[in-house]
């Protein structure tokens, strides 16, 4: 076996997650046994972190025109 890109294609054997009894997503890691997305096999909780979701939602902050662009400028 020659060095370089050719070999780095045997790394892609085995597999290191499965899919997830209770999420349903391929995270489950059969070494570490537990789920990588939603943390089944190391906590009876959810996995979750508040950086997951956006600022305005994490503060509830809702402001009137976010999603809006202003569409007349004022030069004067
Ligand atoms: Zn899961």
């Amino acid at each position: 076996m020659t060095k370089g890109t050719p070999s780095f294609g045997q790394k892609n054997q085995g597999k290191t997650h499965i899919r997830c009894r209770r999420c349903g997503k391929r995270a489950y890691n059969v070494r570490h046994k537990y789920c990588a997305a939603c943390g089944y096999g190391r906590s009876p909780r959810l996995r979750e972190y508040r950086w997951r979701q956006p600022y305005y939602l994490r503060y509830r902050i809702f402001y009137r025109r976010y999603w809006k662009v202003p569409s007349v400028r004022k030069f004067t």
